[in-house]
């Protein structure tokens, strides 16, 4: 395959919304492509691009890494845990505190009871 006869395939399997960046070299080298249907950009082999249709890009799905290796989908990694720790919230109630955040803010980003925040402000004599 050359590449002009690559390039007619790849415009006949993505209705020439796909199109290769770079100059393609052979079916095996890895080639940055953009689709215009989804915006991506994304790696992948020529000969997986125009392949069997789960080897195909799939739109708003990164289609694989610079090594044109495929990537299942965009949920394959675990999700870090997000849940803070209350260690975490003290150390960041400081920071707001001393960033001179008001009470109603630092209760929105914690999710605490306003009260709460104000008893703390109260306490402290960092308001009336
Ligand atoms: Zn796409």
């Amino acid at each position: 395959m050359n590449s002009s006869e690559f390039e007619t395939k790849l415009n006949w399997v993505y209705v020439g919304k796909v199109k290769a960046l770079n100059s393609y070299v052979s079916e095996h080298a890895v080639l940055l492509f953009h689709c215009d249907k989804c915006g991506a950009e994304f790696y992948g082999k020529p000969m997986y691009m125009i392949g069997k249709d789960h080897q195909r890009h799939i739109c708003t799905m990164p289609y694989g890494d610079r090594y044109g290796e495929r990537l299942f989908s965009i949920h394959s990694r675990p999700k870090p845990n997000k849940k803070k720790t209350s260690k975490d919230m003290g150390k960041r109630f400081y920071e707001m505190v001393i960033e001179d955040y008001t009470p109603s803010q630092i209760a929105k980003e914690l999710q605490v009871n306003p009260k709460i925040i104000m008893m703390y402000f109260k306490e402290e004599g960092l308001i009336e």
